[in-house]
């Protein structure tokens, strides 16, 4: 069995963060909404919003880093 790396798999997910997200058990509208939604990752109610812009990220006031892209979601 081959092994992707890291740089493969970023690659290969780009623009299509919300549809493995969305497989992986969050709410669609987590992507839909252009408006704050609530956070999955710290469970705040109005922190979180994902950008559609170039691979994909999502921001989250509460965090250090405030987001990340689709594996720091993950
Ligand atoms: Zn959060």
């Amino acid at each position: 069995m081959n092994r992707l790396d890291k740089d493969t798999l970023r690659q290969a997910a780009q623009g299509c963060w919300p549809a493995i997200l969305t497989a992986l058990g969050l709410p669609a509208a987590t992507f839909t909404s252009k408006r704050n939604r609530p956070c999955p990752c710290c469970g705040g109610t109005d922190r979180f919003q994902w950008i559609d812009k170039d691979a994909g990220r999502f921001v989250c006031r509460a965090l250090e880093g405030q987001g990340g892209d689709g594996f720091a979601l993950v």
